[in-house]
């Protein structure tokens, strides 16, 4: 396993279509573990392999309070959508950035797990919330091009601990 780096707003790979994984190779087995590592390693809720330069329909996700119950979610579809909710999100693209985005409150997902099984998983608040911004991702979409009003700077928080601008933070309410 490898720390893999990050693609940063700008890179222009951030805003192409990720492809259909049509079959698992040692190289996709190698890169999910490697985006586990990563996602990890930057303590983020969510990451897409087009966040680690490669353009292939994968996303992590992993909203478990321990952080320790990544998801691998292949091709994944939003098959449905209802609800909203208004909250503050980041990305790992996007460092040091937070804006405010309106997301479903309730997404129901299905995708292929890592023996290309199909899955569906259901949820609603942090976890539709990740969901949404992981399958931008793969069509080549950050958040910042939904974000309502300004975009802001991460404030470092008050008690010397490591701010939280890696991971999203929709359950902070917005001001
Ligand atoms: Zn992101």
């Amino acid at each position: 396993m490898a720390l893999r780096e990050i693609r940063t707003i700008g890179d222009p790979i951030l805003t192409k279509r990720s492809k259909e994984v049509t079959g698992i190779t040692d190289r996709t087995r190698e890169l999910i573990e490697d985006m586990i590592e990563t996602l990890y390693d930057q303590n983020g809720v969510g990451l897409s392999a087009v966040q680690v330069g490669v353009l292939k329909r994968i996303v992590i996700v992993d909203v478990s309070e321990e952080g320790d119950e990544p998801v691998v979610m292949i091709n994944p579809v939003i098959r449905a959508a209802d609800g909203e909710q208004d909250g503050y999100e980041g990305c790992l693209s996007v460092p040091g950035k937070t804006g405010r985005v309106k997301r479903p409150n309730h997404v129901i997902v299905d995708f292929l797990d890592e023996d290309m099984q199909p899955q569906s998983m259901e949820g609603e608040e942090v976890f539709a919330r990740c969901v949404c911004h992981e399958c931008d991702h793969l069509d080549g979409k950050l958040y910042t091009e939904l974000v309502e009003g300004p975009l802001k700077d991460v404030e470092s928080s008050e008690d010397g601990q490591e701010d939280d601008s890696d991971s999203m933070s929709p359950g902070r309410e917005s001001d």
